[in-house]
């Protein structure tokens, strides 16, 4: 079987690593648009603390972080140990008493069936600010162990040097579909068909670009998100937790003194790719005002990225009725980097014939 990805973000690389491990002939071809929403992401892994309330994107979303253990194993076993990946675990704290404590009663119950999370204990405001020197004085926080930050630009290239170093083909190009009778067909930039017996789209925000051509209303848009990059000199950083202070903002840290502030969310910029004075200033404020130990941090870049959201949380994945070879994989808005290598994995299940080790028809993409 011969398959061709369109995308080398984080769904269409596992998609692709997936399918060259199970011995399939795989294409990714990736145009890496300004604002490709892996090379942008913040990177924390850490499900459990989520606000929001919808089961099946949840089963989703803890699924793939569990699903991190056996990713990370199996690409160290491939050679691929520059990730960025580190167990560092997550605080999730709040200025308001009573969020906390409605925090950490959702934490606690999500947990119970998630020993991956680790044991989940309330931290002192003393012994918050040990794990997390830039911390506001006074802050309770839960900590979470198993919380985890990773590099989603280290990842998703090691996931795609992986899927080459088993036969997987690599091509930059900017690809166009359109229908041979029933089935689709793939062109690239110089207008030549590329063969191929199944087509996956993992094309992110720009996929309705290449699927509105077919006739398929796809529902996903660009949300912008601007991501400020801090260095605090000198400062050993590596072990910091990722910090969540139960708004959409949130911190994590690198190994490289690198502080990462996240992130506007805005649905309606289209794709807008600049730095704005109101993302620049939104970002920083939110997180100068829960760790002010960043005041003196140098800003050594801004990222911006247009996060692929559905019309609903879940994502969207899986064989698309009635246009024979052609499948799909997104919708992953802001939680691809959690949820992304094992939705991959899903997906090249269900291409592969095989069945998914979860029920996915919640998922399932529509024609229109
Ligand atoms: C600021 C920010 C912070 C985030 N933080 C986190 C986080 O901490 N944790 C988390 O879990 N998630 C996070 N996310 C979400 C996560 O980054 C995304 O959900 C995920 O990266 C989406 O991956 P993707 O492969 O679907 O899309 P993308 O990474 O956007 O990749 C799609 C690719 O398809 C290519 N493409 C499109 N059309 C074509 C074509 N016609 N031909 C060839 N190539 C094409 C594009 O060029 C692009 O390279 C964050 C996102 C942002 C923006």
């Amino acid at each position: 079987m011969r398959v061709i990805v369109i995308g080398g973000g984080m769904f269409g690389a596992s998609t692709a690593y997936q399918l060259a491990r199970a011995g399939v002939d795989v294409t990714i071809v990736d145009h890496a648009h300004p604002g490709k929403a892996t090379l942008a992401g913040a990177g924390i892994v850490c499900p459990w603390a989520t606000r929001i309330e919808e089961p099946e994107w949840y089963e989703m979303y803890a699924a793939g972080a569990r699903f991190y253990d056996q990713l990370i194993a199996d690409l160290h076993a491939a050679g691929e140990t520059d990730l960025g990946y580190r167990k560092v675990g997550a605080l999730v704290t709040s200025t308001d008493p009573a969020e906390l404590k409605a925090a950490g009663e959702r934490i606690s119950g999500r947990v119970k069936n998630a020993p991956e999370a680790g044991d989940v204990r309330l931290l002192s405001p003393g012994e918050a600010r040990d794990k997390f020197p830039a911390l506001r004085e006074g802050l309770e926080a839960w900590f979470i162990p198993g919380g985890a930050r990773v590099d989603a630009r280290l990842l998703s290239a090691a996931m795609i040097r992986a899927a080459v170093a088993r036969g997987a083909t690599y091509r930059s190009d900017y690809v166009t579909l359109d229908m041979a009778g029933d089935r689709v067909r793939v062109r690239d930039g110089g207008g030549r068909i590329m063969t191929a017996d199944e087509v996956i789209v993992a094309a992110g925000a720009w996929a309705s670009q290449i699927l509105d051509p077919i006739g398929i209303a796809h529902p996903v848009k660009p949300q912008k998100g601007q991501i400020v990059h801090l260095r605090l000199a000198g400062v050993a950083t590596a072990q910091w937790p990722v910090l969540l202070p139960m708004t959409s903002h949130y911190m994590l840290t690198f190994d490289d003194s690198r502080v990462v502030v996240g992130a506007t969310r805005e649905d309606d910029a289209g794709f807008d790719y600049r730095v704005t004075a109101a993302g620049q200033a939104e970002v920083l404020e939110a997180a100068m005002s829960i760790a002010p130990g960043l005041v003196n941090a140098e800003i050594i870049e801004t990222r911006i990225g247009f996060r692929p959201a559905g019309p609903t949380v879940k994502p969207i994945f899986g064989r698309v009725p009635g246009i024979e070879g052609l499948s799909v994989g997104n919708g992953l808005g802001a939680g691809g980097i959690s949820i992304g290598p094992y939705a991959g994995k899903l997906l090249a299940d269900i291409v592969r014939g095989e069945t998914p080790e979860l029920p996915v028809t919640a998922y399932a993409p529509q024609r229109s």
